[in-house]
């Protein structure tokens, strides 16, 4: 840069500390990078920690100047899980003042080289982010990594809790609801967030998620990792709140794609693995062994947890199914640590056969693999992207919050597979694999086939995806170039 340029933005990535959001923020986090924007990235020690432990971030990163990551105490017991399943604890934990108070530090620093921080990208759950950043004078986009149909359902909340939608009257959960606009014909009680079943409209998540409205008009616009051509009828919908939307997903891809184009030899490579657990790479092995689309791939990503039983339904269902499979069982995932010694034979000897184990798997690297033909997942927004974009029909066993709308999607408005919520029984788990795999598994392949080209498509110059990449750049220069800040 010559002597006398303005700096370049520099950008406050706050994403929520769980694998998910900050594997997607790390994507956005780099793009920006490629664009010449200077970001700080804020994660909470207990995340740094693990990141520090198993993720390539740090060398990654060290190629972007303009990058670095600053810590921020979440505020909880050094022993305390910090899993999904407490998310509220974790969340309620981090809106103290004393975060708020580190934060507006943090925003009002000087930012060494970096320069001043002239914009915020907050995760739209993180209203007292908002509230910070607007204080001071620092403009602030909003960016979710639940799925825009789930996203849309949480704006809906205030409108179905005032329609007495919810709570619901009675039992039946395949009752349409009419509240959620342009899901009228397909969207039933059992495929709303798993809290909407609560019966209570005092149950926290319900607190928590029927805010998201408002907080999101309280920014500029609203980053989303979807795109225009898989997610259009729910984005003119949001359009209705939310008018400056920048669809620019599939992340993982967008950033993959930019990064081969690389104009240098540097930025031309893989993207950093932000994985949290230590990727098993040995099944990529086996995969290269296996016919092809002959492999169901198995796996309920970063959060979710199986009893015993359900493990043994599954584990049923997928060696009855006759296929060949490879699975994902987190050390952490199953309640009971003897499930492997007390599996009978008749499993382990199945899975010799036809299936692999692994405790954590480079998953797009899987799903890119041609030897699979279908993803028996839980629906985390991340593994259902990554799903389409690779051209892989689903089976779907959500397990909360987004997952349980992603899997309706999935089968009713993508159809790009089969959702079986709700059900956890070996007969299903087989009759519905040999249904993917065997039956409809040419059709399924079609389908999926097309809507990754789209998404394809969407990412390279021209395409849906890159040009509101490149509309959000530009904003955030004009936007910089304009803040007023920390004048107070
Ligand atoms: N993932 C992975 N290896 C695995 C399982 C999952 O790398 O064995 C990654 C997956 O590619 C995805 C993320 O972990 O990017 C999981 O995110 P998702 O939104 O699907 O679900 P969550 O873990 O948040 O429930």
């Amino acid at each position: 840069m010559a002597h006398g340029d303005p700096l370049p933005p520099h950008v406050l990535i706050f994403p929520l500390p769980l694998q998910g959001p900050v594997n997607n923020m790390f994507k956005l986090a780099e793009l920006l990078c490629l664009a010449g924007v200077n970001i700080t990235f804020l994660v909470t020690d207990h995340i740094h920690r693990r990141l520090s432990r198993y993720a390539n971030i740090h060398s990654r990163f060290r190629r972007y100047p303009g990058f670095k990551i600053a810590t921020i105490a979440d505020g909880l017991p050094a022993d305390h899980p910090r899993d999904g399943n407490q998310f509220i604890e974790i969340f309620d934990s981090l809106k103290s003042p004393e975060t708020k108070a580190v934060l507006r530090d943090v925003l009002c620093g000087d930012g060494g080289k970096q320069g001043p921080l002239t914009c915020v990208i907050a995760d739209g759950i993180l209203g007292f982010a908002f509230d910070v950043a607007n204080d001071v004078g620092i403009p602030v986009i909003s960016t979710r990594t639940v799925s825009p149909a789930c996203l849309w359902i949480f704006f809906c909340l205030p409108k179905l809790i005032q329609s007495q939608e919810i709570p619901f009257p009675g039992n039946d959960l395949d009752e349409l609801i009419k509240n959620v606009p342009g899901t009228e014909t397909f969207l039933r009680r059992r495929d709303l967030p798993g809290f909407c079943r609560s019966g209570d409209i005092s149950d926290p998540n319900v607190k928590l998620y029927e805010t998201e409205g408002q907080i999101n008009s309280r920014a500029r616009g609203l980053i989303l990792n979807t795109f225009e051509e898989l997610d259009g009828s729910i984005l003119s919908q949001i359009r209705t709140l939310c008018p400056n939307l920048y669809p620019i997903g599939p992340l993982h891809a967008h950033l993959k794609t930019k990064l081969l184009a690389g104009e240098t030899a540097a930025t031309a490579s893989p993207p950093a693995s932000s994985s949290l657990w230590q990727e098993d790479r040995s099944c990529i092995g086996w995969l290269d062994n296996q016919p092809l689309r002959s492999v169901i791939y198995v796996s309920f990503g970063s959060i979710a947890t199986l009893t015993k039983e359900q493990l043994m339904e599954f584990w049923y269902g997928l060696v009855n199914s006759g296929q060949k499979f490879l699975w994902v069982i987190r050390r952490d995932s199953v309640a009971g640590k003897d499930w492997k010694s007390q599996a009978p034979t008749e499993l382990t000897q199945g899975t010799q056969e036809r299936g692999y184990i692994v405790g954590w798997a480079p998953q797009e690297e899987v799903l890119a693999h041609l030897a699979v033909g279908g993803f028996l997942t839980h629906n985390g927004w991340n593994s259902t992207l990554e799903s389409v974009y690779e051209g892989v029909p689903m089976i779907c066993w959500p397990y909360f919050l987004d997952q349980q709308v992603n899997s309706r999607f999935v089968e009713a408005v993508y159809r790009l597979g089969l959702d079986m919520k709700d059900t956890c029984d070996r007969v299903t788990i087989e009759r519905i694999v040999r249904e993917l795999m065997e039956m409809r598994k040419d059709e399924f392949l079609q389908e999926a086939k097309k809507m990754g080209e789209l998404a394809k498509r969407s990412i390279l110059e021209g395409g849906s995806s890159y040009t509101s990449f490149e509309r959000l750049v530009s904003d955030i220069k004009t936007w910089s170039s304009r803040s007023l800040r920390c004048d107070n």
